[in-house]
């Protein structure tokens, strides 16, 4: 039977980015991914935003690699010419109470290690963005957006260019453990089933990763592994309004999301989203009839715009692992060493801030797979 070392599951922005990270001519690497090419899930229904690393606990994964992230990711958009801007973002408080919480914000962002953060008062908002109506902002210079097809065209370049192969129409259907360990069960785009063998196997499955890990032998319930969706819709803002915002804009945060901002795209487009709700199933369908909640809540800050300003664009899904009303939960990156499962690397809830994060997961997990393999 074939054998290779790693077998990375998922070619979204996170298995482009590890694959880009741990291939090198010295091992054999394979990349599956159950769809015709790379980003036709997740990771090509966000926001496109690199975040600065403001909202996550201390010491937690998502700060840590967000931090680290924003600034691998800017320094890879410029070596390689992946269309990028940092636009610097402004997150409004409308009354005392959220100004208080925009101070909390500014001290958390300040313990992750962000220095750059400034409250602007309402003339300094007005002065900045003078459509918007605020009473203080707390204003992200380092805030941007990035072209995240290009981003994830450059890691599959860079992966197969150091020896990596990436199998599309592969979906990876059981993994048993093994003496040599794991015997990989695929099915490819016509129905045939095929297996491998890999040392090491790294689940990088996005909304998936939860039955991933359960086809691997791990209990997910156990382990805290289940995955919920929640989804978030975009609509388009037409009208001319997109010229009259110049940075993104934030209301305060919510518990389960950002709240429904405005996000630019590198054309200079506006939409707003994304709502957050919980599903049960995969849709991508916008419900019209939610227009109605995102003219309510953007209105206050944004008073320009206009029912008929907005149409339905896309939607996305979050790999949440808290269900609706539970703790926020940090991302899962764990060798399964300790659960017998040596060289399994479980990624799991890789939500936002995944996409500005993937360069630095991509080092975190190349490091484990690096150790366990050894030179
Ligand atoms: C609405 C929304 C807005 C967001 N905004 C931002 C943002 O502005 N900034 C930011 O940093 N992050 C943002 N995120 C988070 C970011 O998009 C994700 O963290 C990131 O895209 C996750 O990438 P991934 O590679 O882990 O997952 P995915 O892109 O979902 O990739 C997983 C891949 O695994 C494949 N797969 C699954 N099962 C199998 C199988 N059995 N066999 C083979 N292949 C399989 C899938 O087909 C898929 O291609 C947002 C997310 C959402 C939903």
């Amino acid at each position: 039977m074939e054998k290779v070392d790693i077998t990375i599951i998922g070619a979204g922005v996170v298995g482009l980015a590890i694959a880009a990270e741990v291939a090198d001519d010295t091992r054999e690497i394979v990349v599956l991914e159950r769809h015709e090419t790379f980003g036709q899930e997740t990771s090509s229904r966000n926001s496109e935003v690199i975040h600065a690393g403001i909202y996550y606990p201390k010491d937690s994964l998502k700060a840590k690699l967000c931090v680290e992230g924003k600034q691998l990711l800017y320094q890879v958009c410029h070596r390689h010419g992946i269309p990028c801007q940092q636009t610097g973002k402004l997150i409004v408080a409308l009354n005392e109470e959220e100004v208080k919480g925009l101070e909390m914000l500014l001290a958390k962002g300040e313990q992750n290690g962000i220095n750059d953060l400034r409250m602007l008062s309402t003339n300094e908002v007005k002065k900045m963005e003078p459509h918007i109506q605020a009473k203080a902002a707390l204003y992200s210079p380092s805030t941007g957006i990035i072209d995240t097809h290009s981003l994830m065209k450059y890691f599959e370049s860079a992966a197969k260019d150091k020896g990596a192969a990436l199998a599309y129409e592969c979906e990876v259907k059981s993994i048993e453990q093994c003496a040599q360990g794991y015997e990989v069960g695929v099915q490819d785009a016509d129905g045939e089933a095929f297996s491998f063998l890999s040392r090491v196997v790294i689940n990088s499955a996005g909304l998936h990763a939860d039955k991933i890990a359960a086809l691997a032998g791990i209990d997910i319930d156990a382990a805290g592994y289940r995955i919920h969706y929640c989804k978030g819709e975009y609509f388009k803002v037409g009208g001319g309004r997109h010229k009259l915002v110049h940075h993104l804009i934030y209301p305060s945060p919510t518990a389960i999301s950002l709240g429904i901002h405005t996000v630019l795209d590198l054309q200079g487009m506006m939409k707003l989203g994304p709502n957050a709700f919980y599903v049960e199933e995969i849709d991508y369908q916008v419900e019209e009839r939610h227009k109605k909640d995102f003219l309510e809540s953007i209105k206050p800050i944004l008073p320009f715009v206009e029912e008929d300003d907005l149409s339905p664009d896309m939607a996305g899904i979050r790999p949440k692992l808290q269900a609706s009303g539970e703790e926020v939960r940090d991302f899962i990156i764990k060798h399964e060493e300790s659960s017998g499962l040596p060289g399994l690397i479980n990624l799991v809830g890789i939500e936002s801030p995944g996409l500005t994060s993937a360069p630095a997961i991509a080092k975190y997990v190349g490091k484990i797979a690096g150790k366990y393999l050894g030179p």
